[in-house]
């Protein structure tokens, strides 16, 4: 979570460290501020609100100096969104300077020892506990401070630091919030993610758990925060800017579901052979025996993820015959699970970061399970950590709720299912028309995306209403679930998603006239089963909007609108019966007039447990 920008070198930083920040502010974006060292003093300049705001503020105070600086978007967890909690923070001694993205957990006893040392405090954060501590422990050298401080606190970090006593010095450090380091020409860069580099630099490396980086306009030391020397492993990013910009998009999350054609047929290249009915997939080529012989598959998430891996699972017992179950992270980490040889964690993630999954996998693996990633950030930690994967390629995502990372972990579990199905139990012919079949997908959605407008339409029909339902069977439970949190997230629609057998349990108490009930009703192995949940809800007067198979025209005779996706096969089918419903999301937030982009209290990749 967070945004974090810094930079050391020969140019006037301001507009360089705002523009950074800009491409990051979907990671947080409660409040926003600025430092630079201007005339050897430190000049802070911080807001409530998002990075315009900064910029307004900046202009009112005629805008700050300096070729060293660092910036911070805020996504509040100790203390208010006020502007005294807005970073940077600064000590009351040495002329420290800090931004952090995480949380320090020990920091109420080490605020209680800084206070009876006689230190004042002005704001709430767990941060400014760090930048006291940091100013504390000084003696002339930054470097070794922030080691000493980082010695003593628990928690997660990102942080870069620098001190006016020694201007042209940033020190970064990271432990569980992800930072980059970008490596320039006279010049170096230290980001949240690599987005914020790109314009400047290709060149740049991932600082690991527990490292320190000091950098200046000429070079840099990497050490661990016990001041062992560690030599990084500077790579070229492979992040293209048109995939981080809007392009003709009013959203990104509007440009992410139009891209899912494009995204999807990445996440398929060379990755299967339709004729031999043959999954290739690298990333797992080393442990096939294992995989082969797996006899329980426990798959991770939170959010999206979370459902991503809940229809993992349905395609793992369907293709791969392995027994499957797909968990919150969260709960999994810590009611001491019970991981039995020949278990395989699966995690699954856009960033790589989530702290809850990334906790869980540990747990997994130092029970004994092997570790298997389904992640979109190359490098990330979570991908560095698993001891095999299968990257989305989906490209950066940036609209904070997920579309077509969604669509790509999916995409990537149908594939290692049939990959792990191929040598336990399939045939080459019944896989390969499962391929051929998962081949067309993204022509299906180009179908359905042309069908935007009607959506548009059904979705204003019913926008006004405060408590929706959506329900689907099987393969599709999950996906009600997803269309469910997509509305709830960015349109602040409550809305609930459930098995739709469940309805009838309890929730059907809730149902009165014209309450919008979103049914996943394609053909499928539970589809008579389902129309008669429709004829449950509109029965009580519910409206039945329904995402059906094309040619299915009876369906009209019990559904109030009718939403139509191609005939697929139901394994595959979350894949395409999902976008009508995160277009239905998309226009409920746009119809409100809610940032789509920045939903409110909301981040990108939760970095904290
Ligand atoms: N824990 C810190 C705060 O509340 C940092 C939050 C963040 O990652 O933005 O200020």
């Amino acid at each position: 979570m967070c945004g974090i920008v810094a930079y050391v070198g020969t140019k006037q930083c301001q507009n360089l460290l705002l523009e950074g920040l800009k491409r990051l502010e979907y990671r947080g974006y409660d409040s926003a501020g600025i430092a630079t060292l201007e005339n050897g003093r430190i000049r802070v300049v911080k807001t409530v609100g998002r990075v315009a705001n900064l910029e307004d503020k900046l202009e009112e105070v005629g805008g700050v100096t300096g070729t060293m600086g660092m910036c911070h978007t805020r996504w509040a967890t100790h203390g208010g969104v006020t502007t005294p909690n807005a970073h940077p923070h600064t000590d009351d001694k040495s002329g420290i300077c800090l931004i952090h993205n995480g949380i320090i957990e020990n920091y109420a006893s080490l605020k209680t020892l800084l206070e009876e040392k006689g230190h004042r405090f002005v704001s709430q954060t767990d941060t400014e506990v760090l930048a006291m501590l940091i100013g504390e422990l000084y003696e002339g050298d930054l470097e070794a401070a922030v080691q000493a401080a980082l010695r003593e606190v628990t928690g997660a970090y990102g942080i870069v630091v620098m001190c006016e006593k020694e201007p042209g010095v940033l020190v970064a450090a990271r432990k569980g919030s992800p930072l980059m380091v970008g490596v320039g020409d006279g010049e170096h860069l230290v980001a949240s993610d690599g987005s914020a580099l790109i314009s400047h630099t290709s060149r740049a490396f991932a600082l690991e758990d527990y490292q320190v980086v000091k950098l200046t306009a000429e070079g840099f030391r990497t050490s661990t925060i016990h001041n062992v020397p560690v030599t990084p492993k500077v790579q070229q990013l492979e992040i293209e800017l048109e995939s981080i910009e809007l392009g003709g998009y009013s959203h990104f999350m509007q440009k992410e579901i139009f891209e899912q054609p494009k995204s999807l047929r990445n996440t398929f290249r060379g990755r299967f052979v339709v004729e031999e009915g043959r999954v290739i997939l690298g990333g797992l080529a080393d442990h096939a025996k294992d995989l082969t012989k797996a006899r329980r598959v426990v798959m991770l998430g939170q959010g999206t993820a979370l459902h991503a891996a809940m229809i993992g699972r349905y395609l793992m017992e369907d293709l791969a015959k392995v027994p499957a179950v797909a968990e919150f992270a969260s709960e999994f980490r810590y009611r001491n699970p019970i991981i039995e040889e020949g278990t395989v964690a699966i995690a699954v993630s856009q960033s790589g970061e989530t702290a809850d999954t990334l906790a869980a996998l540990s747990e997994a693996q130092d029970r004994g399970a092997l570790a298997l990633g389904v992640i979109n950030v190359v490098g990330s930690t979570m991908a560095r950590q698993t001891d095999a994967g299968v990257y989305l390629r989906v490209g950066p995502e940036i609209g904070v709720a997920s579309t077509k990372a969604f669509v790509g972990q999916v995409a990537v579990l149908s594939m290692i299912a049939m990959w792990m199905g191929r040598r336990r139990y399939m045939g080459a012919s019944e896989c390969g028309d499962l391929l051929r079949a998962l081949e067309q997908i993204p022509s299906h959605i180009e179908r359905i995306l042309a069908t935007d407008a009607q959506i548009r339409r059904v979705t204003e029909k019913y926008v006004d209403r405060e408590n929706w339902l959506f329900l689907g069977r099987g393969y599709n439970y999950p996906t009600a679930l997803e269309g469910a949190l997509k509305l709830k997230e960015i349109s602040y629609i409550h809305a609930e998603g459930m098995p739709a057998a469940e309805m009838k349990h309890g929730p059907i108490a809730l149902i009165n006239e014209g309450m919008p009930a979103v049914f996943i009703a394609n053909k499928g192995r539970q589809y008579e089963k389902v129309m008669s949940n429709i004829q449950e809800v509109r029965a009580r007067g519910g409206h039945v909007i329904a995402v059906a198979t094309e040619g299915d025209e009876s369906i009209r005779n019990y559904a109030e609108d009718v939403l139509f996706v191609p005939d697929i096969p139901e394994a595959l089918s979350p894949m395409t019966t999902i976008v009508p419903l995160q277009l239905m999301a998309y226009h409920a937030a746009v119809l409100r007039g809610h940032d789509v982009d920045k939903p409110r209290n909301l981040a990108k990749s939760v970095t904290v447990e």
